[in-house]
């Protein structure tokens, strides 16, 4: 994918401009991050005389995501250099195209999936929706509602994502915390992908209490292993969560992302596997529970 993003970048780095050549930097970040994009497009939007950078993307199975910086201040219109073309565009339109991502590995898969679809109007009238609020407070909800939980009594965004689970005898009081910037830079940009980061989350709700015997590494999989069951059971894509997790490394609380996507696969493949055998009935949370223990805790029942 690098080749024709070389050349654009060389083309428009003959515009001299901080705030141009900041926002290419910026686009060029978030594309080398995408699992599997298929095409982007990274714009200056114009509000109140100001420009801010917006990266629309489109991915090989024709979901899109807009990615938006989120401390972005912009940019007055009058200090950035541009052509008079340039210029007269950004008025028209209200926005400007700076540079343009392709991936042509992915470009049949895409022609295939996506014959009729538009994809720069669908950008266009998606613009703003990506994690926003009400999709975090949905992708909480539906992740509870996963496990028969309450939703939790307190979603807020903080410097992390992650939940505090309070009392052991009760979701009610449990805080769940997510951070946007977090969640972008390991790659999940859109709601599916975070419905998964929340069913993990979730899990650690639906756990709690519950004297598993798990140690902080087998709990982390066990999370894992659940949000793998819940992308099994509806046909979720779990590569994005896959893929943000894959590098990750041991710490004292997280195992290596290798153990970490197995976990997931586990968790798809139990879903699959208990569906086809009970006449497309979906597992109970113990059933799920007790298959992980079989396959990862049973070490430390003898
Ligand atoms: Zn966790």
């Amino acid at each position: 994918m690098g080749f024709l993003s070389e050349i654009i970048s060389i083309i428009s780095g003959f515009i001299d401009d901080s705030y141009y050549s900041s926002s290419e930097r910026w686009f060029d970040n978030i594309w080398r991050k995408l699992n599997r994009p298929y095409m982007a497009e990274g714009i200056l939007e114009l509000r109140d005389g100001k420009l801010y950078k917006k990266f629309l993307v489109t991915f090989h199975d024709g979901s899109n995501i807009v990615v938006v910086e989120d401390n972005d201040e912009g940019y007055k219109l009058r200090h950035v250099r541009l052509s008079s073309d340039h210029k007269r565009q950004i008025l028209q339109e209200g926005y400007l195209t700076i540079k343009q991502y392709n991936n042509m590995e992915n470009f049949f898969d895409y022609i295939d999936d996506n014959l009729t679809s538009n994809w720069l109007e669908n950008f266009h009238n998606a613009w703003g929706d990506s994690l926003s609020d009400e999709m975090v407070l949905q992708s909480v909800k539906e992740a509870s509602d996963f496990f028969n939980m309450n939703a939790p009594m307190n979603v807020h965004e903080d410097w992390t994502t992650g939940v505090i689970t309070g009392m052991s005898f009760t979701e009610n009081d449990d805080i769940l915390v997510f951070n946007r910037e977090q969640m972008q830079s390991m790659g999940i940009t859109d709601k599916e992908g975070f419905d998964l980061v929340m069913t993990h989350e979730g899990a650690h709700r639906a756990l709690q209490g519950l004297n598993t015997g798990f140690d902080s590494h087998q709990e982390e999989l066990c999370c894992d292993y659940m949000a793998g069951v819940r992308a099994g059971l509806n046909g979720m894509d779990e590569g994005k969560l896959s893929a943000s997790l894959s590098d990750a490394e041991e710490s004292q609380t997280h195992p290596d992302g290798a153990a970490r996507v197995k976990a997931i696969e586990d968790g798809v493949s139990f879903a699959h596997e208990y569906m086809e055998s009970h006449n497309g009935t979906p597992p109970a949370f113990s059933d799920c529970l007790e298959h992980f223990e079989n396959l990862y805790a049973s070490r430390k029942r003898y």
